[in-house]
C-alpha cells in the first residue's frame, strides 16, 4: 500500500468523567487495533465537554484521565497523534465556516439534542445545538474517512457527510465523506446495567462499569442487574434485560462459558445467579489490569505533558493544511 492509499482515522472522547465498558468496545478497542494499519487522530473531545459541563472543576483531572485510560487500553501515543482538541485552534475555526452550511432546523430534529434539551432545559446553549457541526469539523479538519464510534454517533456522522457534501458542492472538493466505523458487523451499543439506555460517563452511573471500578463495585453492580425466574418454556424468546446480560457476557467471557448458559436458558435449567457470579468475575479479569496501568500513567504529569504536546503537534500539521486548502477554495485569500 502506498503512503497515499493510507487511509485516515480520527475520533474523539470527552473528558466528562471516567470511562467505561462502552466506550471501550464502541471506540477505544478500535483505536487501538486501527492505529497500526492507518494515520490515526485520536482526540480528548474538551470543548464538547463545555457544551454539558459548564463547570470546568474537574476538566483537568478528566482531561489526564482520558489520556491515560486510552493508553493504559493500548493507545500508543508514538503511534497514532493523540492531542486535546482545544490545543488545536484550527478545528474551532474550520467549526466557523461549518456553522454557515448548517442550518437551525436539522440541528433542532438531532436526536442527542433533544435528549439533551429534556434532561436540561436550563442549560440549551447554542454550542449544544451546534454539536454536530463541532464534531464535523473535528473529523473534516484531517479529511478522515473512517471515524470508530459507538452507535449513538451513528446519526452525527451522517450530518458530517451531509456538511462535507455541502461544503464540496460550493467550493469545491476538499472533503472525503467519513464512516462511522467499527470492526464488528455494525456499530455497538454497550446497554446500561439497568436496560434502561447505553452506559455513560454522565447518566446511568450506577448502572454502568467504570473501568476504574474496583473489583467489589464490578461485582455489586452485576450482582445488581435485574432477572427474574428463569423461562418455563424450551427455547424462550429472552426478555430485553436477559439479552443485556448475555451481551456483556459476549464482551468478556469465553466462547464455551457464554455457549452453556445458552444452553441452560433453552432448556429451561439457567441459574441466573450463578450466570451472574461468572460475568461478575469476568469483568474484575478485565478491568483490574486496566485500571492498575491507567492509575500509574495519571500519576505520571511530565508524561502526560509530554503526550499532549507531541500530540498537537501531530495534530496540527494536518489541521493547518486542510485549513489552508478550505480557505483557498473558500476564497478567503487576498493576496
Ligand atoms: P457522556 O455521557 O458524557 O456523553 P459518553 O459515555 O456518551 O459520555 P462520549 O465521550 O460521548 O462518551 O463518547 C465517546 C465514544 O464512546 C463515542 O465513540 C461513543 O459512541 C462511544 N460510546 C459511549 N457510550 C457507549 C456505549 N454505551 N456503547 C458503545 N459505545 C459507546
Ligand atoms: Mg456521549
Amino acid at each position: 500500500m502506498s503512503i497515499m492509499d493510507r487511509k485516515i482515522v480520527m475520533s474523539g472522547i470527552r473528558p466528562t468523567g471516567y470511562l467505561h465498558l462502552g466506550n471501550y468496545f464502541g471506540a477505544m478497542r478500535n483505536y487501538v487495533k486501527m492505529q497500526n494499519e492507518y494515520e490515526c487522530y485520536y482526540m480528548v473531545a474538551d470543548l464538547h465537554s463545555l457544551t454539558t459541563h459548564p463547570d470546568t472543576k474537574e476538566l483537568r483531572a478528566n482531561v489526564h484521565r482520558v489520556l491515560a485510560e486510552n493508553i493504559a487500553c493500548g493507545l500508543d501515543p508514538e503511534k497514532a497523534a493523540f492531542f486535546c482538541q482545544s490545543h488545536i485552534p484550527e478545528i474551532s475555526e474550520l467549526y466557523l465556516y461549518l456553522n454557515m452550511l448548517a442550518y437551525k432546523g436539522e440541528l433542532e430534529k438531532t436526536t442527542t439534542f433533544k435528549d439533551k434539551v429534556r434532561q436540561h432545559p436550563e442549560n440549551v446553549n447554542a454550542g449544544l445545538l451546534t454539536y454536530p457541526v463541532l464534531m464535523s469539523a473535528d473529523i473534516l479538519i484531517h479529511r478522515a474517512s473512517f471515524v470508530p464510534v459507538g452507535k449513538d454517533q451513528e446519526q452525527h456522522l451522517e450530518m458530517a457527510r451531509n456538511f462535507a457534501q455541502r461544503f464540496n458542492f460550493r467550493y469545491g472538493n476538499v472533503f472525503p465523506e467519513p464512516q462511522a466505523f467499527n470492526f464488528g458487523e455494525t456499530l455497538l451499543k454497550v446497554p446500561s446495567l439497568d436496560g434502561s439506555g447505553k452506559m455513560s460517563k454522565s447518566e446511568n452511573q450506577m448502572a454502568t462499569l467504570y473501568l476504574a471500578d474496583d473489583d467489589d463495585m464490578i461485582r455489586k453492580k452485576v450482582m445488581k442487574t435485574k432477572t427474574d425466574n428463569g423461562p418455563t418454556e424450551h427455547n424462550s424468546i429472552k426478555p430485553d434485560y436477559i439479552e443485556n446480560i448475555f451481551l456483556l457476557m459476549n464482551l468478556v467471557s469465553n466462547a464455551d462459558v457464554i455457549n452453556k448458559f445458552e444452553i441452560d436458558f433453552n432448556q429451561c435449567s439457567i441459574r441466573y445467579g450463578d450466570m451472574k457470579k461468572q460475568l461478575a468475575e469476568d469483568m474484575v479479569r478485565f478491568i483490574a489490569p486496566i485500571r492498575q496501568k491507567a492509575t500509574d500513567i495519571m500519576n505520571d504529569e511530565k508524561y502526560l505533558q509530554n503526550v499532549m504536546e507531541q500530540g498537537a503537534e501531530k495534530g496540527r500539521k494536518s489541521a493547518v493544511a486542510t485549513l489552508q486548502l478550505v480557505k483557498e477554495s473558500m476564497g478567503l485569500k487576498y493576496y
